[in-house]
């Protein structure tokens, strides 16, 4: 589980879905804690970061709005609650971004990192 701290258009579509997928889970174990995954590290990177990881969250949806992908928050009863948005300090960054694109320059997907 990972949600990158790269530019989204360096990032296939497969690997932005996932990584919107992870702002959710991140979000509801920060929001209703989770046994098995409260002290997961990218959890506890955005823990007393709610207000970072919302606009993170809502840079990833346009994202995938923007490429024509589906962003079905409201369909499946996901979409943010807004107060609970509460910390926008900078999450740590443990790796560098050339390192985060090199994850992705080896993963087999179509990631556009090539043209970074
Ligand atoms: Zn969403
Ligand atoms: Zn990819």
């Amino acid at each position: 589980m990972r949600i990158w701290d790269i530019e989204l258009k360096y990032m296939c579509n497969a690997h932005l879905d996932m990584m919107h997928q992870n702002c959710h889970i991140v979000w509801s174990v920060l929001t209703k804690p989770n046994k098995y995954l409260n002290k997961h590290e990218e959890i506890l990177r955005w823990k007393g970061k709610l207000r970072t990881l919302f606009n993170r969250h809502q840079e990833v949806a346009e994202e995938l709005i923007q490429r024509k992908l589906k962003h079905k928050d409201a369909e499946f009863d996901l979409i943010l609650d807004e107060p609970l948005a509460i910390g926008d300090e900078p999450v740590e960054i443990w790796q560098t971004e050339d390192y985060q694109l090199g994850l992705l320059l080896i993963a087999q997907c179509p990631c556009p990192v090539r043209a970074a």
